[in-house]
């Protein structure tokens, strides 16, 4: 499948067209924006457990590279193609831009069904993926990060491999990893602590405060978990979570520090005591006053977008309405913080990883969060201002901030040669 031929990629041009429309981008570099920068294809060859050798095909796709070097996860996982890879690359440059940060798009993947693999031959690929790569990858150039089916182990194995490989300690190629080598406070609950600090700002536009606030989450992993924690805290009230075993509901707000626990020792919510068991379709359409899909993509789509009862909706997971769900949601007042801000606070802190490590020089969690939430924020105060003059939505809103700086840092780089 070429690069461009699956519907995520089709989309992603769809919405980037409407945000250079709205601010006018110059044709050649819409032209420009549309296409990814480079795509790699290689082979990875794994000696399997039982001593055979299976052979996985691997991508990297980098797609612009005008602010920085490439920065974009690594998913390892039996869909992956090229084109979706190259559609979440080119949502990465937008990410990065809107961010304001110093690096570029990219995004990486294996085809290959992670759960399948025993540790020892996912190491295995993981180490001949990255040599396959060899200085495509690096800290000047691309910095992978984990993503769908990699995590912070995987992060560990890829910055070992490709420093045996250069022959020193290069910390700086990759971000997500363990603390222990170089990994950033803050890290595990940055994409959390943004939702929850969007969720702020987004309120404050109607002048509410998160306190006393109605609050559901979709997904009960990393982003979730941390979100619902981080809302507890501030006082929301958070009515419902749900992950793959379905969904847990208490009027009076469910005690997430407890649900934490539960999850910790059960794996899942199911079984939790003494709250309603909903389903994951029943929480999507709960009464609240914001609703926050953390789990997974095309969850809100046309059919059940009419039903939404929330008044904000937080896309802290990557792509969880549908194009045709946020229009509906959007005629209807629905606010929906787009991912590629909502989410941003995993990206801004991988970027703080990357300097702390290139400075060797390592800042409190305090200091992390605190400059997390000056250009997340900033990142809203920006959309915000655009959605109000428009009268558009705040995803096309969001893209056009983004397409704004990228344009005006490509036409002062110019095309080489000429
Ligand atoms: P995770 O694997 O830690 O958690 C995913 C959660 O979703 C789990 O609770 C799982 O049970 C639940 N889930 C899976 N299938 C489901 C289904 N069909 N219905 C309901 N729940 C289901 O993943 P995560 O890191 O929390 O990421 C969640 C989303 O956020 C993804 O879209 C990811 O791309 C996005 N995201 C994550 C980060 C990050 O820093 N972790 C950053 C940006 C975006």
């Amino acid at each position: 499948m070429d690069f461009s031929e699956g519907e995520l990629f089709k989309n992603t041009i769809k919405i980037l067209e409407s945000a250079a429309s709205l601010v006018n981008c110059d044709p050649n570099v819409l032209e420009r924006l549309k296409r990814p920068k480079r795509s790699i294809i290689v082979s990875v060859p794994v000696r399997m457990d039982d001593y055979t050798v299976k052979v996985f095909t691997g991508y990297r796709v980098q797609h612009s590279s005008t602010l920085g070097p490439f920065k974009g996860g690594f998913r390892y996982h039996q869909d992956v193609t090229l084109s979706e890879v190259a559609a979440l690359a080119t949502l990465m440059t937008f990410k990065c831009s809107l961010l304001n940060l110093p690096l570029g798009g990219g995004k990486g993947g294996v085809r290959v069904d992670p759960t399948l693999l025993s540790r020892t031959e996912k190491q295995n690929l993981t180490r001949r993926f990255t040599s396959e790569l060899g200085h495509s990858i690096g800290p000047s150039v691309d910095i992978p990060a984990p993503d769908m089916g990699t995590d912070p182990q995987t992060m560990a194995w890829i910055m070992d491999t490709y420093s045996q490989e250069v022959g020193y300690s290069q910390p700086g190629v990759v971000t997500g990893k363990p603390v222990e080598i170089g990994g950033s406070l803050g890290r595990a609950g940055a994409t959390g602590l943004g939702v929850v600090f969007t969720t702020e700002k987004a309120l404050a536009t109607q002048k509410q405060q998160i306190s006393g606030t109605s609050i559901v989450f979709q997904g009960f992993g990393n982003v979730g978990q941390h979100g619902a924690l981080y809302a507890h805290q501030r006082g929301a009230k958070v009515l419902a979570v749900s992950d793959v075993s379905g969904g847990i509901f208490d009027p009076k707000g469910l005690n997430i520090p407890e649900v934490i626990k539960y999850v910790s020792e059960n794996k899942v919510v199911k079984g939790f005591a003494n709250v309603e068991h909903i389903s994951n379709e029943q929480l999507l359409t709960l009464k609240c006053d914001v609703l926050a899909p953390c789990a997974m993509e095309n969850v809100i789509t046309a059919e059940n977008a009419s039903q939404i009862q929330a008044k904000f909706v937080i896309e802290g997971a990557n792509g969880p309405c549908t194009n045709d769900a946020s229009k509906i949601l959007h005629e209807r007042g629905v606010m929906v913080v787009p991912d590629i801000l909502a989410n941003g606070g995993g990206v801004i802190v991988s970027y703080f990883e990357w300097v702390q490590g290139l400075q060797h020089y390592f800042w409190t969690e305090d200091e992390v969060n605190a400059k997390m939430k000056l250009i997340i924020t900033g990142a809203f105060d920006k959309v915000w201002e655009l959605q109000q003059e428009k009268k558009v939505d705040m995803r096309t809103a969001a893209m056009g901030q983004a397409v704004r700086r990228l344009e005006r840092a490509m036409l002062l780089r110019g095309l080489y040669p000429r």
